[in-house]
């Protein structure tokens, strides 16, 4: 067997020209484009990069962004405050701090800085309980990506096994919960976990999400299991061993191509969804 290949840049395109017409009708509506904020503290390659490709993408989807940096220095309470001020600021309709910061910064405290009703990537408390809850919120953008890939190719998670290897409270956790809301049964594993490679055996889900270069290896993965990694490590390398998993998959997502392009989509669509809601209750 050889699986087929989820087309993550497909689905996000879908997800893109939706929020297009989204945004193009709040626009003729309010006379203003719905806008992403960004915050970037340090001067980090990687988070530059990131940032750059969320502003970009806001430009040619119709959002206005607000691109805003700190140094590398600045404290807590300098980053609370600029979060703050955008939390305020009529014209801001999503807000997005670009993580990891630096050390000395505290990040859950700027995190809860954001107002829930700004929180376009998910990364509030309010919309952790939200999303556990079952609740109206934002969820993390990369798990509802991978929510959006799996009901992009008919994969009903109800009933099946799901095991999801990795635990931060971006990632591992929220897609979890994401899956058993839809009624999975799920497993977590993480670094104490023992015996990983037989908990992934029985998976029909494998969600691998720890940021180790091929670390679930394919002769683990059942056959026909559906597997989606979203991990990205240096040289484009996931955390699957992909060309040994897919022999035995049914669906797989590549790295690059495949979990990445759509939570960049997910975070546009929650800022048109951030503006057309702020509208509404104006
Ligand atoms: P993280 O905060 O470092 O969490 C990694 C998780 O993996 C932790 O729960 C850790 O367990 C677990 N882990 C580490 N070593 C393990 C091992 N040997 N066996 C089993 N579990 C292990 O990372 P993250 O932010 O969730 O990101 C994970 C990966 O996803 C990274 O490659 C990141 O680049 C990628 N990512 C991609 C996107 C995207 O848009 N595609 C978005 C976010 C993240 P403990 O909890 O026990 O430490």
């Amino acid at each position: 067997m050889s699986a087929d290949v989820i087309d993550g840049i497909a689905v996000a395109n879908r997800i893109l020209s939706d929020t297009a017409v989204r945004a193009a009708q709040f626009a003729e509506i309010t006379g203003r484009k719905p806008c992403l904020a960004t915050v970037l503290v340090g001067d980090d390659p990687a988070s530059h990069t990131y940032v750059q490709m969320k502003t970009n993408r806001c430009r040619t989807v119709g959002l206005n962004s607000q691109a805003h940096r700190l140094p590398k220095t600045a404290a807590t309470v300098e980053v609370v405050a600029l979060v703050a001020k955008l939390a305020t600021d009529n014209t801001v309709d999503g807000i997005l701090v670009q993580h990891p910061m630096p050390p000395q910064i505290d990040e859950r405290q700027v995190f809860e800085a954001i107002t829930p009703t700004k929180d376009v990537d998910g990364v509030t408390s309010a919309s952790f309980a939200a999303m556990a809850l079952g609740d109206k919120g934002f969820a993390s953008c990369t798990p509802a990506g991978i929510m959006h890939l799996l009901d992009a190719y008919d994969v009903d998670p109800a009933g099946q096994r799901a095991v999801v290897v990795g635990r931060s409270s971006i990632l591992g956790k929220p897609v979890g919960m994401l899956l058993l809301a839809r009624d999975a049964t799920v497993t977590y594993c993480h670094s104490k976990t023992v015996g990983l490679a037989g908990v992934v055996s029985e998976a029909d889900i494998v969600v691998a999400a720890v940021g180790r270069p091929r670390l679930i290896k394919g002769s683990w993965i059942k056959s026909g299991a559906i597997v989606v990694d979203a991990g990205y490590n240096p040289g484009n390398i996931g955390d699957v061993e992909y060309t040994a998993a897919a022999r035995r998959a049914r669906l797989i997502t590549p790295v690059p191509g495949g979990v990445g392009p759509t939570t960049i989509a997910v975070l546009l669509a929650q800022t048109v969804e951030a503006a057309e809601a702020a509208h509404i209750a104006a």
